[in-house]
Protein backbone atom coordinates (compact mmCIF):
# COMPACT_ATOMS: atom_id res chain seq x y z
CA UNK A 1 0.00 0.00 0.00
CA UNK A 2 1.37 3.77 -0.68
CA UNK A 3 1.97 5.04 2.38
CA UNK A 4 0.18 8.50 3.55
CA UNK A 5 2.45 11.62 3.06
CA UNK A 6 2.87 12.14 6.69
CA UNK A 7 4.66 9.04 6.66
CA UNK A 8 7.02 9.94 3.32
CA UNK A 9 4.56 9.48 0.33
CA UNK A 10 2.97 11.60 -2.12
CA UNK A 11 0.34 13.89 -1.30
CA UNK A 12 -2.88 13.09 -2.31
CA UNK A 13 -4.48 16.20 -2.65
CA UNK A 14 -2.91 18.87 -5.73
CA UNK A 15 -4.70 21.99 -3.57
CA UNK A 16 -4.55 22.80 -0.16
CA UNK A 17 -8.44 22.21 1.58
CA UNK A 18 -9.41 24.33 4.52
CA UNK A 19 -12.70 22.76 6.62
CA UNK A 20 -14.90 25.62 5.52
CA UNK A 21 -14.61 28.54 2.99
CA UNK A 22 -17.29 31.40 1.71
CA UNK A 23 -18.67 31.97 -1.96
CA UNK A 24 -18.73 35.35 -3.24
CA UNK A 25 -20.19 35.77 -6.54
CA UNK A 26 -20.38 39.31 -8.68
CA UNK A 27 -24.33 39.46 -8.12
CA UNK A 28 -22.77 39.82 -4.27
CA UNK A 29 -20.11 42.25 -5.33
CA UNK A 30 -22.71 44.43 -7.34
CA UNK A 31 -24.87 44.27 -4.20
CA UNK A 32 -22.01 46.01 -2.03
CA UNK A 33 -20.88 48.14 -4.73
CA UNK A 34 -24.47 49.81 -5.17
CA UNK A 35 -24.51 50.46 -1.51
CA UNK A 36 -21.65 51.90 -1.56
CA UNK A 37 -22.87 54.25 -3.56
CA UNK A 38 -25.60 55.23 -2.29
CA UNK A 39 -26.31 58.02 0.71
CA UNK A 40 -26.80 54.97 3.22
CA UNK A 41 -23.75 52.71 4.63
CA UNK A 42 -25.42 51.69 7.94
CA UNK A 43 -29.01 52.35 9.29
CA UNK A 44 -30.20 52.83 5.44
CA UNK A 45 -32.85 50.64 2.99
CA UNK A 46 -30.77 47.27 3.28
CA UNK A 47 -31.43 46.68 6.66
CA UNK A 48 -35.36 46.55 6.44
CA UNK A 49 -35.09 44.92 3.16
CA UNK A 50 -32.93 41.74 4.47
CA UNK A 51 -35.29 41.85 7.26
CA UNK A 52 -38.30 41.24 5.30
CA UNK A 53 -36.29 38.75 3.29
CA UNK A 54 -34.95 36.50 5.88
CA UNK A 55 -38.73 36.63 7.45
CA UNK A 56 -39.74 34.77 4.42
CA UNK A 57 -37.15 33.19 4.04
CA UNK A 58 -37.66 31.67 7.66
CA UNK A 59 -41.02 31.93 7.98
CA UNK A 60 -40.63 34.32 11.45
CA UNK A 61 -42.64 36.97 12.07
CA UNK A 62 -40.10 39.45 13.41
CA UNK A 63 -36.46 39.69 12.97
CA UNK A 64 -34.11 42.30 14.13
CA UNK A 65 -30.18 42.09 12.27
CA UNK A 66 -27.39 42.59 13.93
CA UNK A 67 -23.68 43.24 13.90
CA UNK A 68 -22.58 38.94 14.48
CA UNK A 69 -24.14 36.03 15.70
CA UNK A 70 -22.83 36.25 19.41
CA UNK A 71 -24.55 40.02 19.62
CA UNK A 72 -27.56 37.83 18.61
CA UNK A 73 -27.13 35.55 21.46
CA UNK A 74 -26.65 38.55 23.94
CA UNK A 75 -29.46 40.73 22.45
CA UNK A 76 -32.01 37.20 22.97
CA UNK A 77 -30.60 36.69 26.46
CA UNK A 78 -31.51 40.35 27.01
CA UNK A 79 -34.83 40.45 25.95
CA UNK A 80 -35.36 37.09 27.67
CA UNK A 81 -34.62 38.90 30.90
CA UNK A 82 -31.28 37.16 32.15
CA UNK A 83 -29.93 38.54 34.83
CA UNK A 84 -27.80 37.43 38.22
CA UNK A 85 -28.85 34.63 39.70
CA UNK A 86 -30.06 33.29 36.62
CA UNK A 87 -29.38 29.74 35.55
CA UNK A 88 -29.38 29.18 31.71
CA UNK A 89 -28.57 25.37 29.87
CA UNK A 90 -26.72 24.83 27.03
CA UNK A 91 -24.72 22.41 25.23
CA UNK A 92 -20.68 21.77 25.75
CA UNK A 93 -20.07 21.04 21.95
CA UNK A 94 -20.10 24.46 20.99
CA UNK A 95 -18.83 27.29 20.37
CA UNK A 96 -17.81 30.00 23.23
CA UNK A 97 -20.08 32.29 22.46
CA UNK A 98 -23.68 29.94 23.18
CA UNK A 99 -22.52 30.36 26.60
CA UNK A 100 -21.11 33.93 27.24
CA UNK A 101 -24.12 35.36 26.19
CA UNK A 102 -25.31 34.06 29.62
CA UNK A 103 -22.20 35.29 31.23
CA UNK A 104 -22.48 38.76 29.93
CA UNK A 105 -26.12 39.20 31.58
CA UNK A 106 -24.57 38.22 34.58
CA UNK A 107 -26.22 34.55 34.52
CA UNK A 108 -24.87 31.06 34.95
CA UNK A 109 -24.74 29.04 32.16
CA UNK A 110 -25.21 25.36 33.00
CA UNK A 111 -24.11 22.46 30.83
CA UNK A 112 -26.00 19.55 29.55
CA UNK A 113 -24.71 15.98 28.03
CA UNK A 114 -24.92 15.52 24.49
CA UNK A 115 -26.47 12.27 22.90
CA UNK A 116 -23.44 10.38 21.86
CA UNK A 117 -25.12 9.77 18.24
CA UNK A 118 -26.15 12.97 17.11
CA UNK A 119 -24.02 15.05 19.19
CA UNK A 120 -26.98 17.28 20.14
CA UNK A 121 -27.98 18.20 23.69
CA UNK A 122 -29.71 15.79 25.06
CA UNK A 123 -33.41 16.73 26.19
CA UNK A 124 -33.04 14.15 29.57
CA UNK A 125 -30.11 15.87 30.29
CA UNK A 126 -31.44 19.46 29.66
CA UNK A 127 -34.45 18.65 32.54
CA UNK A 128 -31.91 16.52 34.86
CA UNK A 129 -29.99 20.12 34.83
CA UNK A 130 -33.36 22.11 35.63
CA UNK A 131 -33.34 24.13 38.77
CA UNK A 132 -35.25 27.05 40.28
CA UNK A 133 -32.69 28.86 38.99
CA UNK A 134 -33.09 27.91 35.48
CA UNK A 135 -34.49 30.50 33.15
CA UNK A 136 -34.07 29.48 29.75
CA UNK A 137 -32.23 26.76 27.12
CA UNK A 138 -29.97 27.85 25.05
CA UNK A 139 -29.98 24.50 22.72
CA UNK A 140 -27.54 24.43 19.46
CA UNK A 141 -28.46 22.57 15.99
CA UNK A 142 -24.59 21.37 16.05
CA UNK A 143 -23.27 21.02 12.52
CA UNK A 144 -26.70 22.34 11.18
CA UNK A 145 -28.78 18.96 12.24
CA UNK A 146 -31.71 20.27 14.50
CA UNK A 147 -31.88 19.44 17.92
CA UNK A 148 -34.70 17.24 19.75
CA UNK A 149 -36.62 20.16 19.08
CA UNK A 150 -40.12 18.95 19.84
CA UNK A 151 -38.92 17.38 23.29
CA UNK A 152 -36.77 20.43 24.48
CA UNK A 153 -39.63 22.76 23.77
CA UNK A 154 -41.75 20.64 25.88
CA UNK A 155 -39.70 20.23 28.07
CA UNK A 156 -39.79 24.43 28.64
CA UNK A 157 -42.96 24.60 28.74
CA UNK A 158 -43.75 22.41 31.45
CA UNK A 159 -40.91 24.44 33.57
CA UNK A 160 -42.20 27.85 32.19
CA UNK A 161 -38.31 28.41 30.77
CA UNK A 162 -37.28 30.49 28.09
CA UNK A 163 -36.56 28.93 24.84
CA UNK A 164 -33.61 30.38 22.45
CA UNK A 165 -31.86 28.33 19.71
CA UNK A 166 -28.64 28.72 18.54
CA UNK A 167 -28.81 28.25 14.89
CA UNK A 168 -25.86 29.55 13.76
CA UNK A 169 -24.80 26.11 12.21
CA UNK A 170 -28.14 26.02 11.09
CA UNK A 171 -29.79 28.16 8.49
CA UNK A 172 -32.01 26.56 5.29
CA UNK A 173 -32.33 23.04 7.94
CA UNK A 174 -36.14 22.09 8.96
CA UNK A 175 -37.46 20.19 11.63
CA UNK A 176 -40.83 18.31 10.68
CA UNK A 177 -41.31 20.35 7.58
CA UNK A 178 -40.53 23.55 8.89
CA UNK A 179 -37.59 26.31 8.96
CA UNK A 180 -35.16 26.43 11.71
CA UNK A 181 -35.94 30.49 12.77
CA UNK A 182 -39.76 29.49 12.69
CA UNK A 183 -39.79 27.66 15.80
CA UNK A 184 -38.76 28.50 19.17
CA UNK A 185 -39.72 31.77 21.68
CA UNK A 186 -35.92 33.17 19.38
CA UNK A 187 -33.73 32.01 17.31
CA UNK A 188 -30.08 33.28 16.93
CA UNK A 189 -27.49 32.85 13.61
CA UNK A 190 -24.60 34.23 12.34
CA UNK A 191 -23.11 34.99 8.95
CA UNK A 192 -19.54 34.74 10.10
CA UNK A 193 -17.81 33.60 6.54
CA UNK A 194 -16.92 30.02 7.64
CA UNK A 195 -21.05 29.43 7.93
CA UNK A 196 -23.55 28.55 5.00
CA UNK A 197 -24.32 32.33 4.11
CA UNK A 198 -21.73 35.03 5.12
CA UNK A 199 -22.09 38.82 5.12
CA UNK A 200 -18.30 38.89 6.55
CA UNK A 201 -19.47 39.76 10.36
CA UNK A 202 -23.64 39.83 10.79
CA UNK A 203 -26.15 38.01 12.62
CA UNK A 204 -29.63 37.87 13.26
CA UNK A 205 -32.59 36.90 15.80
CA UNK A 206 -35.67 35.81 14.51
CA UNK A 207 -39.00 35.94 17.15
CA UNK A 208 -42.64 35.46 16.93
CA UNK A 209 -43.45 37.66 19.71
CA UNK A 210 -43.41 41.18 19.41
CA UNK A 211 -43.03 41.82 23.25
CA UNK A 212 -39.73 40.55 22.26
CA UNK A 213 -39.36 42.09 19.27
CA UNK A 214 -39.66 45.40 20.71
CA UNK A 215 -37.06 44.05 23.68
CA UNK A 216 -34.48 42.91 20.87
CA UNK A 217 -34.73 46.14 18.97
CA UNK A 218 -34.02 48.48 21.73
CA UNK A 219 -30.92 46.41 22.29
CA UNK A 220 -29.62 46.59 19.20
CA UNK A 221 -29.60 50.38 19.55
CA UNK A 222 -28.60 51.69 22.39
CA UNK A 223 -32.23 51.48 24.16
CA UNK A 224 -32.93 54.34 22.56
CA UNK A 225 -36.56 54.40 20.84
CA UNK A 226 -38.59 57.39 18.76
CA UNK A 227 -41.23 55.14 19.30
CA UNK A 228 -44.18 57.53 21.00
CA UNK A 229 -46.06 54.21 22.80
CA UNK A 230 -42.52 53.34 24.73
CA UNK A 231 -41.92 57.36 25.63
CA UNK A 232 -42.15 58.31 29.38
CA UNK A 233 -43.02 61.83 28.01
CA UNK A 234 -43.99 61.71 24.44
CA UNK A 235 -44.04 64.57 21.77
CA UNK A 236 -44.23 65.29 18.58
CA UNK A 237 -40.78 67.19 18.14
CA UNK A 238 -38.69 65.73 15.30
CA UNK A 239 -35.29 65.15 16.74
CA UNK A 240 -37.05 63.80 19.75
CA UNK A 241 -35.97 60.50 20.95
CA UNK A 242 -35.55 58.91 24.29
CA UNK A 243 -32.99 56.12 25.71
CA UNK A 244 -35.07 53.62 27.70
CA UNK A 245 -33.23 51.06 28.74
CA UNK A 246 -29.29 49.89 28.43
CA UNK A 247 -28.65 49.17 25.16
CA UNK A 248 -25.85 48.66 23.11
CA UNK A 249 -24.81 49.49 19.52
CA UNK A 250 -25.19 46.28 17.82
CA UNK A 251 -25.96 47.19 14.34
CA UNK A 252 -25.31 45.96 10.83
CA UNK A 253 -24.35 47.98 8.19
CA UNK A 254 -26.23 48.32 4.97
CA UNK A 255 -23.19 46.76 3.28
CA UNK A 256 -23.16 44.04 4.89
CA UNK A 257 -27.18 43.76 5.22
CA UNK A 258 -26.94 43.50 0.74
CA UNK A 259 -24.36 40.83 0.44
CA UNK A 260 -26.72 38.36 3.30
CA UNK A 261 -29.55 38.99 1.60
CA UNK A 262 -27.91 38.60 -1.99
CA UNK A 263 -25.95 35.41 -0.41
CA UNK A 264 -29.76 34.24 0.84
CA UNK A 265 -30.48 34.10 -3.21
CA UNK A 266 -28.12 31.30 -3.53
CA UNK A 267 -28.98 29.67 -0.08
CA UNK A 268 -31.17 26.76 -2.06
CA UNK A 269 -28.44 26.04 -3.97
CA UNK A 270 -26.01 26.08 -1.26
CA UNK A 271 -28.07 23.53 1.00
CA UNK A 272 -28.52 21.73 -2.48
CA UNK A 273 -24.78 21.26 -2.78
CA UNK A 274 -24.28 20.62 1.40
CA UNK A 275 -26.52 17.98 1.33
CA UNK A 276 -24.87 16.19 -1.41
CA UNK A 277 -21.60 16.30 -0.42
CA UNK A 278 -22.81 15.09 3.12
CA UNK A 279 -24.70 12.13 1.26
CA UNK A 280 -21.20 11.45 -0.44
CA UNK A 281 -18.96 11.35 3.00
CA UNK A 282 -21.79 9.67 4.71
CA UNK A 283 -21.84 6.86 1.95
CA UNK A 284 -18.10 6.39 1.59
CA UNK A 285 -17.57 6.21 5.27
CA UNK A 286 -20.28 3.98 6.54
CA UNK A 287 -18.38 0.88 6.01
CA UNK A 288 -15.11 2.43 6.90
CA UNK A 289 -13.35 0.19 10.10
CA UNK A 290 -11.88 3.42 12.21
CA UNK A 291 -14.96 6.07 11.14
CA UNK A 292 -18.33 6.61 13.41
CA UNK A 293 -20.46 8.50 10.91
CA UNK A 294 -22.59 11.02 12.99
CA UNK A 295 -26.86 9.53 13.27
CA UNK A 296 -29.36 11.78 11.28
CA UNK A 297 -32.44 12.42 13.13
CA UNK A 298 -35.57 12.07 10.42
CA UNK A 299 -37.02 14.73 11.95
CA UNK A 300 -34.18 17.06 10.57
CA UNK A 301 -33.75 18.04 6.77
CA UNK A 302 -30.33 19.37 7.26
CA UNK A 303 -28.24 22.05 6.05
CA UNK A 304 -24.75 20.59 7.02
CA UNK A 305 -22.48 23.59 8.54
CA UNK A 306 -19.78 21.29 9.50
CA UNK A 307 -19.03 17.51 8.29
CA UNK A 308 -17.75 15.62 11.80
CA UNK A 309 -15.42 12.50 11.31
CA UNK A 310 -15.45 10.38 14.77
CA UNK A 311 -12.64 8.21 14.75
CA UNK A 312 -13.16 5.16 16.02
CA UNK A 313 -9.73 5.17 18.60
CA UNK A 314 -10.64 1.19 19.37
CA UNK A 315 -9.46 0.03 15.92
CA UNK A 316 -6.64 2.52 15.00
CA UNK A 317 -3.09 2.68 16.61
CA UNK A 318 -3.14 6.61 16.55
CA UNK A 319 -3.95 9.54 18.33
CA UNK A 320 -6.86 12.16 17.14
CA UNK A 321 -3.94 14.53 16.97
CA UNK A 322 -1.64 12.09 14.82
CA UNK A 323 -4.98 11.89 12.36
CA UNK A 324 -5.56 15.20 12.38
CA UNK A 325 -1.12 16.01 11.50
CA UNK A 326 -1.65 12.90 8.81
CA UNK A 327 -4.84 14.69 6.92
CA UNK A 328 -2.84 18.20 7.19
CA UNK A 329 0.35 16.11 5.38
CA UNK A 330 -2.20 15.47 2.62
CA UNK A 331 -2.60 19.10 2.70
CA UNK A 332 -6.46 18.78 4.07
CA UNK A 333 -6.52 21.37 6.83
CA UNK A 334 -9.07 20.07 9.11
CA UNK A 335 -10.55 21.88 12.50
CA UNK A 336 -12.21 20.70 15.97
CA UNK A 337 -15.24 21.95 16.88
CA UNK A 338 -15.20 21.99 19.70
CA UNK A 339 -13.40 21.69 23.00
CA UNK A 340 -16.15 21.56 25.49
CA UNK A 341 -16.52 24.99 26.78
CA UNK A 342 -16.64 24.39 30.30
CA UNK A 343 -13.32 23.50 29.63
CA UNK A 344 -11.94 26.53 28.73
CA UNK A 345 -9.53 28.44 31.16
CA UNK A 346 -12.16 31.07 31.98
CA UNK A 347 -14.72 28.32 32.81
CA UNK A 348 -12.43 26.44 34.38
CA UNK A 349 -11.48 29.42 36.75
CA UNK A 350 -15.11 29.94 37.64
CA UNK A 351 -15.34 26.01 38.64
CA UNK A 352 -16.85 23.98 36.62
CA UNK A 353 -15.08 20.96 37.12
CA UNK A 354 -13.88 18.71 34.74
CA UNK A 355 -15.44 15.70 33.87
CA UNK A 356 -19.05 17.44 33.54
CA UNK A 357 -19.78 16.10 30.60
CA UNK A 358 -18.49 12.64 29.43
CA UNK A 359 -20.01 12.08 26.25
CA UNK A 360 -19.15 15.65 25.09
CA UNK A 361 -15.32 14.80 26.65
CA UNK A 362 -15.35 11.46 24.70
CA UNK A 363 -16.27 13.08 21.15
CA UNK A 364 -14.13 15.96 21.89
CA UNK A 365 -11.23 13.49 21.85
CA UNK A 366 -12.26 12.07 18.59
CA UNK A 367 -13.64 13.91 16.43
CA UNK A 368 -12.45 16.59 13.29
CA UNK A 369 -13.87 18.72 10.95
CA UNK A 370 -13.25 17.85 7.27
CA UNK A 371 -14.00 20.13 4.39
CA UNK A 372 -17.48 21.02 3.80
CA UNK A 373 -18.55 24.24 1.63
CA UNK A 374 -19.97 24.88 -1.41
CA UNK A 375 -17.08 25.18 -4.20
CA UNK A 376 -15.75 22.35 -3.07
CA UNK A 377 -15.77 20.10 -6.18
CA UNK A 378 -16.93 16.66 -6.72
CA UNK A 379 -12.68 15.58 -7.48
CA UNK A 380 -11.90 17.44 -4.19
CA UNK A 381 -14.31 15.89 -2.17
CA UNK A 382 -13.14 12.11 -3.98
CA UNK A 383 -9.81 13.43 -2.94
CA UNK A 384 -10.58 13.62 0.99
CA UNK A 385 -12.43 10.53 1.14
CA UNK A 386 -9.40 8.99 -0.73
CA UNK A 387 -7.07 9.97 2.08
CA UNK A 388 -9.22 9.35 5.15
CA UNK A 389 -9.60 6.00 3.92
CA UNK A 390 -5.92 5.59 3.32
CA UNK A 391 -5.27 6.52 6.81
CA UNK A 392 -7.65 4.73 8.19
CA UNK A 393 -5.85 1.17 6.96
CA UNK A 394 -2.73 2.78 7.45
CA UNK A 395 -3.76 3.64 11.42
CA UNK A 396 -5.39 0.12 11.48
CA UNK A 397 -4.70 -1.85 14.55
C1 LIG B 1 -20.27 31.05 14.82
C2 LIG B 1 -21.02 30.70 16.03
C3 LIG B 1 -21.50 31.66 16.95
C4 LIG B 1 -21.08 33.09 16.92
O1 LIG B 1 -21.30 33.77 15.77
P1 LIG B 1 -20.38 35.02 15.39
O2 LIG B 1 -21.11 35.59 14.21
O3 LIG B 1 -19.03 34.51 15.06
O4 LIG B 1 -20.38 35.95 16.55
C5 LIG B 1 -22.31 31.25 17.99
N1 LIG B 1 -22.63 29.96 18.15
C6 LIG B 1 -22.17 29.01 17.32
C7 LIG B 1 -22.58 27.59 17.55
C8 LIG B 1 -21.34 29.34 16.25
O5 LIG B 1 -20.87 28.38 15.45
Amino acid sequence: MEKPAICGGTPACATSLQYGKQYIDEADIRAVEEVLKSDFLTCGPRIPALEQKFCEVTGAKYVVAVSNGTAALHIACIAAGIGPGDEVITTPITFAASANCVSYCGGRPVFADIDPETYNIDPAAVEACITPKTKAVIPVHYTGQAVAYDEIAEICRKHGLILIQDAAHAVGTRYKGKPIGSLADMTCFSSHPVKTVTSGEGGIVTTNDENLYQKLLLARSHGITRDQSLMTRPTDDPWYYEMVSLGYNYRLTDMQAALLSSQLDKLPAFSGRRKEIVNRYNEAFRDVDGIIVQKEIPESDTTRHLYILQLDLDVLTCSRRQFFDAMGAENIHCQVHYIPVYRLPYYQELGYPAGLCPNAERLYERILSIPLYYSLTDEQVEEVIFAVKRLCKYFHK
